[in-house]
């Protein structure tokens, strides 16, 4: 407790007694995130209100030689805000002012703990859009999203954060301000850095400003709702829909299993005989739409999908509720959620639909699956009771499988969960040896003490 309270007194100078706690209930807070890992306490969090003070809690950390975990909201599900080794749990919650919104050459500034949803409201206040919209978004910080690279629901045309990103503004393990890209289109002035910090996940430095790329919205767009009695038609539909060169802004699945689950829990009227659902959207200028829309509606028709369009506003919204309430009725299952992130070339959907139901039926396993189609992305969701030894040592097996397919497919471990704690073992198999000696010297040569977020990716 003695260390702790000196903690206490050396963070107080920087961002006032009443933004450091050391209390063991407040330290539990963050000792967790959305990822079902243990948890491991921090000995301190610290709550900056400017993002200069981001540079002087580095340099303490680094004089004091502990860890620093960065945290936005915590939902990222890899494990990778848990604080593993302890030390400061840093939030930028408090950072979150819009600093900018210019409609001339159309980009937002905003500082790391903008919640993401927020700052597509404020974008679509001024006629504009921010297309990333991870499903997490209502909670989710703009940090969180670059250096997790998340992807979202209109991912397969509008592409995942890294698309967006302009400039990026961080500190890095020696308290410099560093600065990468810029308003010009066309800027290749130095290294781009802004790309090293995607996908980082706090390993690299800590994001204090981002520049995002705006875009002007849609002029139309139409919703369609599909249920079909085979979820391997509907993931043919999928690969079919691409085959034709039509890139729907939403196209996202869901089984049998998700789709009775939703039903059961939200009474929304969801046919609970089907075997899978398709939800797409297309979007663009409205004769594009339309033309686009006749041909999706052709192709879900032929592999026996029953079609629902939504005429407006209204309709839209309820057809989209199915998919929002996936998680919170799986969630409510089984006391624990393991959500998972196999993603394979689109081509591959079928085969990674079927690898996900075997592997439920070998491991005698609950196993929802929903997700981003269209991206190959797809959620297989465990429902589990993580108290439960002997299920937990299946859903340790049926893990390992789902990935060792995923890669066979030509997959990757993570579309965009990241790797955190949670895929680190199977890092090498999918990067290969010489690649993860790179990332270590990287980290070493950047952050020699090795303070940033500890025990994550590598
Ligand atoms: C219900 C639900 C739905 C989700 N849906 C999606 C989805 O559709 N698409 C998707 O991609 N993800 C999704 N996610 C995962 C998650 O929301 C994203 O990874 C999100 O970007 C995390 O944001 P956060 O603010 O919660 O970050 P955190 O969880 O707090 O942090 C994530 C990582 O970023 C690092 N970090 C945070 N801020 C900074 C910073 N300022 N500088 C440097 N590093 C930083 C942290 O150290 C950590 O490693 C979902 C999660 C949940 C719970």
């Amino acid at each position: 407790m003695v260390r702790k309270r000196r903690l206490k007194k050396l963070f107080s100078k920087i961002v006032g007694e009443s933004r450091c706690w050391i209390e063991e209930e407040v330290c539990a807070s963050y000792s967790y995130d959305a990822y079902p890992e243990k948890p491991v306490l921090p000995d301190i969090v610290v709550m900056p209100t400017h993002t200069e003070q981001i540079g002087e809690i580095i340099d303490l950390c680094n004089r004091l030689e502990i860890p620093l975990t960065v945290r936005g909201s915590g939902t990222n599900l890899s494990g990778g805000t848990v604080p593993v080794k302890g030390g400061c749990v840093m939030l930028t919650t408090a950072l979150n002012r819009i600093l900018e919104i210019n409609k001339d050459d159309m980009y937002a500034r905003v500082e790391p703990g903008v919640i993401t949803q927020n700052l597509a409201n404020a974008v679509e206040r001024e006629g504009l859009l921010y297309p990333p919209d991870p499903a997490s978004m209502k909670v989710s910080t703009i940090g969180g999203n670059v250096a997790e690279n998340s992807g979202g629901l209109r991912a397969l045309k509008y592409g995942v954060t890294d698309r967006y990103v302009m400039q990026v503004k961080f500190y890095d393990a020696f308290s410099n301000l560093v600065k990468s890209g810029g308003i010009p289109v066309k800027l290749v002035t130095g290294f781009n850095l802004k790309g090293l910090m995607i996908s980082s996940e706090g390993l690299l430095g800590v994001i204090s400003e981002v520049m995002l790329k705006l875009v002007p919205p849609p002029q139309a767009r139409k919703t369609m709702l599909v249920f079909f009695d085979d979820v391997l038609d509907a993931s043919r539909v999928v690969s079919e829909i691409i085959i034709n060169r039509i890139l729907p802004a939403t196209l996202e699945i869901m089984d049998n299993f998700t789709i009775k689950t939703v039903e059961k829990f939200h009474h929304i009227g969801l046919p609970t005989d089907k075997g899978a659902l398709l939800l797409i959207e297309v979007d663009g200028h409205p004769a594009a739409v339309e033309d686009e829309y006749v041909q999706v509606e052709k192709i879900c028709r032929k592999y026996g999908g029953d079609v629902h369009i939504a005429k407006k506003q209204e309709d839209r919204d309820k057809l989209w509720q199915a998919r929002r309430d996936t998680l919170s009725s799986l969630a409510m299952l089984k006391p624990t959620l393991i959500l998972e992130d196999a993603t394979v070339p689109r081509s591959r959907v079928p085969d990674m639909i079927k690898v996900i139901q075997d592997v439920a039926k070998k491991y005698n396993l609950l196993i929802g699956t929903f997700g981003h189609a269209g991206d190959g992305n797809l959620h297989p969701t465990i429902l589990t009771d993580r108290r439960d030894e002997e299920e937990m040592k299946r859903v340790s097996e049926a893990i390992d499988e789902i990935f060792e397919r995923t890669l066979d497919l030509g997959g990757t471990l993570s579309g965009e969960h990241g790797v955190g704690i949670a895929k680190k073992k199977y890092m090498e198999k999918e990067v290969g040896r010489g690649t993860l000696l790179f990332y270590e010297r990287l980290k070493k040569g950047l952050d020699p003490k090795g303070i940033f977020n500890p025990g994550k990716v590598i």
